[in-house]
């Protein structure tokens, strides 16, 4: 799945583009109801028995059972049917019914079935196995429920047979809550009416909250579904409705094609009154975008990109897409950005609505990067899936990377492959540089540390080292050998060794180099060890010399010693270089110099033959590589001194590379504060996107830190001459600029603005203003420069600028306008306002729920905001933690929160509080991650304040 947030790192970068990363979660467990009570009362029409699933916890799993399924009897189909009751005017009544078949073989005989189902109410009385043989009496099973593990256990006396055939049937219902989970409900409003739906979230674990199934993600089956629905309701699954059926009392049965052999958490249904637009693709897929009546218009967008797209990705994987139809879908309430059911993918209004006259550039980006997204899933990941979790990162890194080419097919002057360094690579540096990161492969059992990983590791890391390897193998090989591999494994599933594999063989059939015939022996340091590299680079005559070392941020950090590396941390490294007279920014796998995992030195002989002593070398050339550069002082200085002069004589991914490198590996006490600062003092003849992209994220961590000291006076002053000299050459005109251009300006206006240029300020609430006089709903303001303009103007403002954005949130038809609205909300500098606004944010009927996370991350961003925030989340913990506790969202929480936290008292305040909770749920790994980093905050202050002191003096 696609993660999407509101919010990115930096704030200004976007204020809606942000963490393109996946999935959705299960967050709300919405648990107020209890499963007991409800069975009596709402589903007491029935005349059956039925037992719920007990609240997980309050029994012990019987035997002590692995969380994995035994499978002596596996799947082949499920006949389901489910029938949502949505109709009535009380949505806390709304529930599920529905019916399952599962054909199965009997691998292994036994005499007992064991199966997930979690929080549905099994109708005892309907469950019976019978044999092939119609002429046997059916079995009927004992029932035990597992909840540790979340297993339904059938026994029987009678023994299943190994090659027999068998059906199970169970009827069953559940509760429809807004728990953003499994089968939920959602709705939207209409006027003064609310218009319900059901909808469906089952990745990772939640398909069993559904029906009782086979829920792990090799176990695949075919389904037949049946969907039963009122009027004006339409129905949608994966696969196309065969006939419709009139059944008593107003409802219709939609039929549905069988599908193909699929995982569980690829199943998806929806009851909607929604509208679509459609069209067909080069190869015949009926493509559809489905949305709210009154949001159709805005679907056209997605519409195009995703109908080009789905066909390069057919023609780059030589597959065909399998099913008949696509159909994309924009509901109203959904936690992660998107997920990628096979034909049906659902996506939250963001991710895919785009309105020309409201939504900005980066709105359309995303739109763009979302819909490549989850259509490379439908080959990476829906038609071979990892065998289990632990390989996430082979479904996420890939559609992570995959994204990129599908949009940069389409918008090849997006120059997505450049933008990909500063939004995946250097972005998930800073993670993988702590003692509690993870490696990409990773052992997870239960559903919290399952939805742990769907994080910045699995996402970038994962696309990071995938670009790193289509690079080493060369684009020809790294494609035929994604195809040999997609189809050797087609309706299967993969561990990481079969992609190694399948690429190794292509490398050999197409004559590579004997160490990249290997690809397993050189990924498996990148994949099964966490964090990454950093390569020492130094001159000698005409000779380069090479040695690498763990880049960590904190290099005294306390291990917590979850993981240990299989190769001491040292990686096999693809090593390139350039130099100023050499200036080679465009490399093949042909220049690359390997550095072995002995971690042995690489003495590179006359790799700079007849360069002057005076000029500058650089190593990672357009950093395809998954590591950090370092060199001895005066390298450094040349390279400033170079961009001073003259930037155009290092591309701008170098550029942004320099600025990311020196910074960080200041931060890790690898380079001299005061040298790594010089490296954005250029900053102001910057033109490029991607060095403002890379300097503003390490300008704002520095505002961050210094933001209550004495200091931030003097840095306030650089800033704002720093974006002063290309505000004024950019101005606040947007109109007929390319799409780089605009992010340029975006950047430039938001920071210009922030750190006090009158100009940008008087001219964003001038224009604020005129929007609040207008009443016809024209908006004068250019929708890329919005979210600074609001910012700004509600930060100079007061309540009446606060509330009339708020009232404006409230009444959008547009999703994006929304969010540049809400986020926006934050920037006030009224404790009061913010307090109130974080008051909202745990309530729905203000704040969507899929946005509260978003928004509480956002608030702790005003520097008014953090403590307040810290309270908050602090008084409020038992009901977040009810809410968020097993979701990714509450890692992003977690660690959201407390970015910029960096005092002992800060330190000891998330001891202690960690110390007085129960349970931190799918936070735990977050929390460490908290504790380091607000110990390395710490020492930066203490290390770097003075130095950032004496810096700010030497500036004119
Ligand atoms: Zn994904």
């Amino acid at each position: 799945m696609h993660l999407s947030l509101l919010l990115h790192n930096s704030g200004h970068r976007d204020s809606l583009l942000i963490l393109m990363m996946m999935k959705i979660l299960l967050l709300f467990a919405f648990v107020d109801y209890t499963l007991q009570d409800r069975t009596t009362t709402k589903y007491g029409t029935t005349t059956k028995t039925t037992i719920t699933t007990p609240p997980a916890g309050t029994t012990k799993p019987p035997g002590g059972r692995s969380v994995r399924l035994p499978l002596n009897l596996y799947p082949v189909l499920y006949e389901l049917e489910l029938q949502p009751f949505i109709y009535g005017s009380n949505p806390v009544d709304f529930y599920f019914k529905g019916k399952v078949k599962i054909e199965m073989e009997c691998r292994r005989s036994t005499n007992e079935i064991v199966l997930h189902s979690n929080k549905l109410n099994i109708a005892t009385s309907s469950v019976r196995i019978e044999t092939m043989t119609p002429e046997q009496n059916p079995i009927i099973p004992t029932i035990e429920f597992d909840t540790v593990n979340q297993f339904l256990i059938l026994k029987t006396n009678t023994q299943f047979v190994s090659g027999s055939s068998y059906s199970l049937y169970i009827e069953f219902s559940g509760p429809l809550l807004p728990d953003l989970a499994g089968f939920y409900q959602s709705s939207y409003q209409r006027g003064n009416d609310t218009i319900y739906i059901a909808t469906t979230q089952m990745q990772p674990t939640d398909a069993r909250k559904t029906f009782p199934c086979f829920d792990e993600p090799a176990v695949k089956a075919q389904f037949k579904l049946t969907l039963v629905r009122k009027q004006p309701m339409v129905s949608l699954s994966n696969t196309p409705v065969i006939n419709n059926i009139t059944r008593a009392n107003g409802w219709i049965a939609d039929h549905y094609e069988v599908t193909p052999k699929m995982s569980t958490y690829l199943l998806a249904f929806i009851i909607c009154d929604f509208k679509y637009t459609v069209n067909i693709t080069k190869n015949n897929v009926e493509y559809r975008a489905w949305a709210r009546p009154e949001a159709v218009d805005q679907t056209p967008y997605s519409l195009d990109v995703g109908v080009k797209i789905l066909t390069y990705f057919e023609e780059y994987f030589d597959i065909p897409f399998p099913l008949p139809k696509s159909d994309m879908i924009a509901v109203p309430d959904f936690a992660a950005g998107a997920m990628e059911n096979w034909g049906l993918i659902i996506y939250r209004e963001t991710a895919m609505l785009y309105d020309p006259m409201e939504s900005a550039e980066t709105n359309k980006q995303k739109v763009a990067v979302v819909v490549s997204h989850e259509l490379a899933h439908q080959w990476f990941g829906n038609l071979v899936t990892p065998s289990w979790w632990d390989d996430l990162w082979l479904n996420e890194g890939f559609a992570s990377f995959v994204e990129y080419m599908g949009v940069d097919h389409v918008h090849p002057d997006w120059l997505m492959f450049e933008q990909f360094v500063v939004d995946d690579l250097q972005d998930v540096f800073n993670l993988d540089g702590l003692v509690t990161s993870h490696p990409l492969y990773v052992p997870v059992s239960n559903p919290s540390q399952i939805n742990e990983i769907f994080d910045k590791i699995s996402y970038e890391k994962g696309s990071t080292i995938i670009r790193m390897m289509r690079f080493f193998l060369g684009e020809e090989t790294f494609k035929k050998g994604l195809q040999r591999y997609l189809k050797e494994l087609a309706y299967g599933s993969a561990f990481h060794d079969d992609l190694w594999k399948a690429l190794s063989e292509q490398s050999k059939a197409d004559g590579k180099p004997e160490r990249v015939q290997n690809v397993k022996q050189i990924m498996d340091t990148w994949t099964l060890q966490m964090n990454f590299p950093t390569v020492f680079v130094e001159r000698t005559l005409d000779n380069l010399r090479l040695s690498q070392s763990r880049y960590l941020l904190d290099k005294n950090a306390t291990d917590p010693g979850t993981y240990t590396s299989p190769f001491g941390y040292k990686w096999e490294i693809p090593f390139t270089y350039t130099s100023q007279s050499i200036s080679n920014f465009n490399q093949s796998d042909s220049d690359i110099n390997w550095m072995g995992k002995d971690g042995a030195v690489v003495e590179l002989k006359n790799a700079l033959p007849g360069e002057s002593m005076d000029s500058w070398y650089i190593g990672n050339v357009m950093q395809y590589g998954y590591y950090r550069v370092n060199y001895p002082e005066s390298n450094w200085q040349k390279l400033i001194q170079q961009l001073k002069t003259d930037i155009t004589k290092i591309h701008p991914i170098n550029r942004a590379q320099i600025i990311n490198d020196a910074l960080n590996l200041a931060k890790s006490g690898d380079l001299k504060m005061n040298i790594a600062l010089q490296t954005v003092e250029y900053l102001s003849t910057e033109e490029h996107f991607l060095p403002y992209s890379a300097a503003s994220e390490e300008l704002l961590y520095v505002d961050g830190m210094i933001e209550r000291t004495a200091l931030f006076g003097a840095f306030s002053k650089f800033m704002k001459a720093t974006f002063t000299i290309p505000f004024n050459k950019l101005g606040m005109d947007n109109s007929g600029s390319r799409h780089l251009e605009t992010y340029v300006r975006r950047i430039v206006v938001a920071l210009a603005c922030k750190y006090g240029n009158e100009e940008c300020i008087g001219n964003a609430r001038k224009l604020y203003s005129e929007l609040m006089e207008l009443t016809d709903g024209t908006n004068p303001i250019d929708v890329n420069l919005r979210s600074a303009v609001y910012c700004t103007a509600i930060r100079y403002g007061g309540v009446e600028e606060w509330d009339f954005a708020f009232r404006k949130y409230k009444t959008s038809n547009v999703a994006t306008e929304k969010d540049v609205l809400l986020l926006s909300l934050s920037c006030s500098r009224d404790v009061w306002v913010l307090s109130r606004l974080l008051k909202y944010a745990l309530m729905p009927e203000e704040i969507r729920k899929q946005d509260a996370v978003s928004i509480i991350i956002y608030i702790s961003r005003n520097p008014i905001g953090r403590c307040l925030v810290w309270d908050f989340v602090r008084g409020n913990w038992d009901v977040i933690f009810k809410q968020y506790g097993g979701s990714f969202l509450f890692s992003y929480l977690i660690t959201g929160i407390t970015a910029k936290f960096n005092t002992e008292f800060d330190l000891q305040s998330v001891h202690n509080f960690k110390e007085s909770v129960p349970s931190l749920g799918s936070g735990a790994r977050a929390f460490q991650q908290a504790v380091e980093n607000i110990n390395l905050n710490i020492k930066w202050m203490a290390k770097n304040s003075q130095i950032i002191q004496e810096w700010l003096k030497t500036l004119p």
